[in-house]
């Protein structure tokens, strides 16, 4: 039954690759089909600078030549832990820090569900390290040290193990000591942990990268905080973020729940744009914030997580399962090896998520021309920023279906133009 355990994996696990593979040549070729015309796109003639279209697609194909090679890094990576050793001498190792404490502690499992993240995130150093030093870099967008580069790193393990240990013993002990019906308890857990971090994430976690500023004085505040009154925004949510530390890339984006929502403006993005196109984009972010659109996430999210405990549940007592992979049956391989597997399997499912996203979008963007009257400035927006952050103008549309969580700039100005 290993084999076949294996063998079916490794199916998943080839397809996957070869989907995403492909996914990635298809734009690659439609964008240097259209860049070999040395025209800006029809669409975007006169609003988009010749040179600026040029830059945006060698920017793409930087970024997706270097992609095949990530993505072949990334596959070994993954197919060496998986079969090539680390994870049963990392469960060893654990047994053995997990003696030093009492059992109560799970200090085993934790250990090694740490230990097994610690193994992807430090393989995953010279892929980030090349993008952000090297392609970023070569666009001018980077404004990242290597220094700040290494302390971000550090300092988001630190993070998920101050946050992710307690919350890793609450799932082992339910996994383990309350019955049958673990799944359905470690359900409820996961779920109010998830919302919990929504509300903290802005307040506690965000605030120790960035530095968060109210809006300071000037003709955009006043104008912006006449925006959020009209529309039902506490004015005391709306924030500006030092993005310019790391980078030049602009952005903006409603976060939080409850007490805790606000809405974040990079100082990138407010040095680039004029105070109406500004205004459409908080628009934009009230637009979500009014339209309940991360609850609406968490909620499916909340559905995927209860099929995917249900379906760990009837996998945990399959033995071939964890021998297939070296490892003696427990909670915390199980754990594991199920957020490792499952990849392959979830991977259909990112087109459908990224599909839901992009109508909250054009949801939004429908809001932000309602709210403000008129749609030219939405529009100007997103041609301004578009240009600025050499966003792809001409993905594939198979591309751009499978791993867009936005619309493409064409599309969301089509779709803008057509209520107008
Ligand atoms: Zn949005």
């Amino acid at each position: 039954m290993e084999q076949v355990t294996i063998i079916v994996f490794l199916g998943f696990f080839a397809l996957e690759f070869l989907v995403e593979f492909i996914l990635n040549e298809l734009n690659l070729r439609h964008v240097r089909a259209r860049l070999e015309q040395q025209r800006v796109p029809e669409f975007f003639e006169g609003k988009i600078a010749p040179q600026d279209y040029l830059k945006s697609a060698h920017y793409t194909l930087a970024k997706g030549r270097f992609q095949r090679w990530a993505q072949v890094y990334g596959s070994l990576v993954a197919l060496f832990i998986l079969f090539g050793g680390p994870l049963p001498s990392l469960d060893g190792l654990s047994r053995d820090i997990g003696g030093l404490f009492p059992a109560g502690f799970k200090a085993q499992g934790i250990f090694f569900c740490f230990a097994v993240a610690l193994s992807f995130s430090l393989s995953s150093l010279p892929t980030g390290l090349y993008s952000t030093f090297v392609i970023e870099q070569r666009f001018g967008f980077n404004r990242t040290t290597l220094k700040l580069y290494f302390i971000d790193r550090l300092k988001g393990l630190l993070v998920s193990l101050v946050i992710g240990a307690p919350f890793l013993l609450g799932v082992l002990y339910l996994m383990e000591e309350s019955g049958r019906h673990w799944w359905l308890w470690a359900f409820m857990l996961i779920l109010a942990f998830e919302i919990l971090m929504v509300m903290l994430y802005p307040t506690l976690i965000a605030p120790l990268f960035n530095k968060f500023e109210p809006l300071k004085e000037g003709e955009l505040r006043a104008r912006i905080l006449a925006l959020a009154e009209k529309s039902g925004f506490k004015t005391s949510g709306i924030y500006t973020m030092d993005g310019s530390r790391r980078s030049t890339h602009s952005n903006a984006y409603f976060t939080g729940l409850g007490k805790s929502k606000r809405i974040v403006l990079f100082d990138t993005l407010l040095e680039q744009v004029t105070p109406e196109q500004g205004l459409a984009v908080l628009a934009h972010e009230i637009g979500h914030y009014r339209l309940k659109h991360i609850r609406k996430m968490l909620a499916l999210q909340g559905i995927f997580v209860f099929a995917g405990l249900y379906i760990l549940s009837l996998l945990i007592d399959y033995e071939p399962l964890f021998r297939a992979f070296g490892l003696v049956p427990s909670s915390h391989a199980a754990l594991v090896l199920f957020s490792l597997l499952s990849g392959p399997f979830t991977f259909y499912l990112a087109p459908l998520m990224n599909f839901l996203w992009r109508r909250h979008e054009y949801e939004a963007d429908r809001f932000a021309a309602k709210i403000l009257e008129e749609a030219r400035a939405m529009e100007e927006a997103l041609m301004n920023l578009t240009a600025k952050n050499l966003s792809n103008l001409t993905p594939h549309p198979w591309y751009s279906a499978y791993h867009y969580s936005h619309p493409s700039p064409a599309e969301r100005i089509r779709a803008i133009r057509r209520q107008a």
